[in-house]
Formats: structure tokens, C-alpha cells, sequence
């Protein structure tokens, strides 16, 4: 398979569709983002590298990091996480409310807020230093310590996280997190404000790509574990969208509202793509178009 020339060949197809859609604005340090860049590199399980346009250039991974979060959790405290997450898709907004008080408390799943915030909770019970292990744990996974977070962009969703703060509110009245709020708080948006480029993101995720040998940083994870993180990230990656991303890219993966996206197709590649501009839905215009080309042209994906 050319990879090479089919992701060259999506790039200028994609290129009418460049202006739709528009950044995050909702955290005022990511509206400053320059909204006309895009990087794509995918990755297979053996190392080959195809990399186009802005592959190099670190963003901010946002929602992302809510797959290394719940990796962490899962592998400390194995299948009791689901006692306090679910893992049914919600069908509502990634920073919606209304589920959560209906369900007295228990997110629908890790990849909405609600439930990355109940994650973030359970590694602030379980980790000594949950902001450095958590960081040391992301830099095991693509062998790379420069991998860091954005202190500007933590404090400035911070400042301005009035709906996250309601959601770890409702959680607390509920008795779904132990910790003191502003602490969970802060940690939740410290990971969301990491920084890594596609090429790394498609490093990183070849742990759950390659389902053997999940060790990374001392978190061990097993076959059947890392299966099960992904058809996680295939029914609820996507948000409201989830399904509409399995019906035009086939692939589980996880978006994030700094524009990228990175989809798994298990024992074969990772790929990662970044655009700033997003749908109405919080999901990258152009990271959803080309990845839908790339299954397209390829005729590969998990169906
Ligand atoms: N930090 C963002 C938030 O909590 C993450 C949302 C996302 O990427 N979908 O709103």
C-alpha cells in the first residue's frame, strides 16, 4: 500500500473544505491559534513512517489525553473503574450536563468530560505525583521528555471552565469524586493541555495499536484490556458523533477540540491528523475528511 502518495493525494483533496468550521473558542488561549494549519503522519505497527504538511508541529491534544488517562486507571485499578464510568455511548455533547443528573452521578463513559473528570479524580486517589507520573507516563509511551504540558493553556481553561466546574460539582453532590473539586479540576485540565505533534501522537498510540506487551512506565495492561479500550474509543471516541465517525472512517479512535485526531487500525498503523478548525460537534472539519479518504482509497478498516 502507497500510503505516501494516498495521503498526499487526500491532502489536496481536501482543500475546498479548508475554511469550514472554526477553532475552540471556549478557552480563550486556543482561539489565538492560527485555525489554516493541518499535519497528518501515520504510523504502522513496524515502524513506517508517512508524514505530510505540518506532521511536527505540537497542539494541543485536549480530549485526547483522556485515553492516556483512563490506560492509567484501568491498569491500576482494573475493572472497578466501571463501577464509577460507564462505557455506553451518550449520544450528548462532550461537556454536557443533563445525562449526569438524570443518572445521579455515574458518567456515561471516559471520553465526555464527566467521566474524564471522574479518571482524573481516581488518579489523584491512586498516584503520589498524579501530574508527574501522568506526564512521565505520556513521555514513556512515545520515548520522548520534552513532551510537556501548557501552563497558559491549563489556567486560561481554568479560569474560564464555568461548565466543567458545574460538572465536577454534580459529581462531588453525587459522591462520584473523592478529591477536593478545584484539585481534580486543575489536574483534568493540565492533561487536556498537553502538547504533542502528529508524529508523536501516532508513536504514542501505537501501544494501543499493537495489542502485545502493553508495559509502559510500570502501567501494564492486558491483551484483552487494550481491546477493550478500543471498542471504547470506537463507540464513544467521537462524542455525538461517534457514530458518524465509524460510518465514514471505520476506525476507533479520539478527537480532541485542539483539532486533532488519532484512529487505530489494530496491528496495522496509528495515525494522527490536526486541523484547528472543528465541526459543530468539537471534531476536526478536515481531520474527519481526510481520515475518511484514507479508508476510502484504502479500502482498510476494521468492518
Ligand atoms: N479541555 C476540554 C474541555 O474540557 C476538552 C474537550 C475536548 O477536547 N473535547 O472542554
Amino acid at each position: 500500500m502507497d500510503y505516501q502518495k494516498i495521503i498526499e493525494d487526500i491532502c489536496r483533496e481536501i482543500r475546498p473544505f479548508a475554511e469550514e468550521g472554526k477553532q475552540a473558542d471556549y478557552i480563550p488561549a486556543l482561539a489565538k491559534i492560527n485555525p489554516d494549519q493541518f499535519g497528518i503522519c501515520l504510523r504502522t505497527v513496524d515502524g513506517q513512517i508517512y508524514a505530510h504538511q505540518q506532521a511536527d508541529t505540537r497542539f494541543s491534544i485536549q480530549s485526547i489525553a483522556k485515553v492516556f488517562a483512563i490506560a492509567i486507571a484501568l491498569s491500576l485499578r482494573g475493572e472497578h473503574i466501571w463501577k464509577k464510568v460507564g462505557k455506553e455511548p451518550s449520544g450528548t455533547a462532550f461537556n454536557s450536563l443533563v445525562q449526569l443528573e438524570i443518572e445521579k452521578g455515574i458518567p456515561r463513559n471516559p471520553f465526555i468530560n464527566a467521566g474524564a473528570i471522574v479518571v482524573a479524580d481516581i488518579l489523584i486517589s491512586e498516584l503520589d505525583d498524579p501530574e508527574g507520573e501522568f506526564l512521565n507516563f505520556v513521555r514513556t509511551l512515545c520515548k520522548d521528555d520534552t513532551i510537556s504540558y501548557n501552563e497558559e493553556v491549563a489556567y486560561s481553561e481554568r479560569e474560564h471552565g464555568y461548565l466543567n466546574a458545574a460538572i465536577a460539582n454534580l459529581l462531588k453532590y453525587h459522591g462520584t469524586i473523592e478529591n477536593d473539586i478545584e484539585d481534580v479540576l486543575m489536574f483534568y485540565f493540565k492533561m487536556c493541555s498537553v502538547e504533542m505533534s502528529c508524529r508523536e501522537l501516532a508513536l504514542a498510540f501505537r501501544a494501543f495499536t499493537c495489542h502485545r506487551d502493553f508495559n509502559y512506565a510500570g502501567y501494564k495492561l492486558t491483551v484483552s484490556q487494550v481491546k477493550r479500550l478500543n471498542a471504547v474509543m470506537q463507540t464513544c471516541g467521537f462524542y455525538d458523533e461517534a457514530g458518524e465517525f465509524s460510518y465514514l472512517v471505520g476506525l476507533p479512535g479520539k478527537s480532541g477540540v485542539g483539532g486533532g485526531i488519532v484512529a487505530i487500525y489494530p496491528m496495522k498503523y496509528s495515525v494522527a491528523v490536526w486541523s484547528p478548525r472543528l465541526n459543530s460537534k468539537g471534531n476536526s472539519v478536515l481531520g474527519m475528511k481526510a481520515l475518511e479518504l484514507l479508508t476510502t482509497y484504502t479500502e482498510e478498516s476494521i468492518f
